[in-house]
């Protein structure tokens, strides 16, 4: 019956799709963090990894101001906000979002002079940045991983004049080895800077996220 598919019905009347893309809907639909996303309303199950890091962290309470970078389709801010309050995050992303009660969101490139700008503009320095950005992906693994560097170390710049002191910077790195270099210069910006697997970032994937906390101030 029109509009009735089954999951099992979705992924069987993949014809045309190639076989990579049809392997990874199935592990989507059997995936247990994106039915717990489904079944609790949230829109994806990035939302987890965000809660995980909150549940041992505690960075997010009442008034504290956010950036969301990387924010679609919407996940981390939802989570956040019931946490800092609405009108306390503001999200960007390369791509559009469904309107979020309580965030400030622009579709914009965070690698972009004048996205930066609007976002300090927003609340002045902040306590949290958090990114769950990832650039396009090559399928070279080293590609892949210099590119995230790349962009984690513009986060970093950008952290580093948009923190308040005491802040803390969460951000998606690829494991890979070539990041220790911006690790050491992190470290001499915050007082802690640590790596964190969530469970639900999936075991098979290269993601981790840094945690720099106590941020030392601008220099
Ligand atoms: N944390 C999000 C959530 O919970 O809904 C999921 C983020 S998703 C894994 C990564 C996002 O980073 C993508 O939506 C992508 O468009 C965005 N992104 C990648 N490079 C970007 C850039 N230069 N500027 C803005 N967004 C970017």
């Amino acid at each position: 019956m029109r509009g009735t598919n089954t999951k099992k019905e979705i992924v069987k009347s993949s014809r045309g799709r190639k076989k990579s893309s049809t392997l990874w809907l199935k592990r989507q639909l059997k995936d247990e963090f994106t039915k717990k996303a489904k079944d609790e309303g949230l829109r994806c199950r990035a939302c987890y990894k965000i809660q995980e890091i909150q549940d041992k962290y505690k960075f997010f309470s009442r008034g504290k101001k956010v950036i969301d970078l990387g924010a679609a389709p919407g996940g981390w801010s939802q989570v956040v906000i019931p946490y800092v309050g609405k009108g306390n995050v503001v999200g960007i992303d390369l791509l559009d979002i469904e309107p979020i009660e309580g965030l400030i969101f622009r579709q914009a490139d965070f690698t972009d002079e004048q996205t930066q700008k609007w976002l300090s503009s927003q609340f002045g320095k902040v306590d949290i940045i958090m990114s769950d950005m990832a650039p396009n992906t090559s399928g070279m693994k080293s590609v892949d991983h210099i590119r995230i560097i790349a962009l984690l170390e513009e986060v970093f710049e950008f952290a580093k004049i948009n923190l308040k002191e005491g802040g803390t910077l969460i951000a998606k790195v690829f494991r890979g080895g070539a990041e220790n270099e911006l690790l050491t210069e992190m470290k001499k910006s915050f007082k802690k800077v640590e790596h964190f697997k969530p469970k639900s970032s999936r075991s098979d994937s290269v993601e981790i996220f840094l945690v720099a906390s106590g941020f030392k101030g601008e220099k």
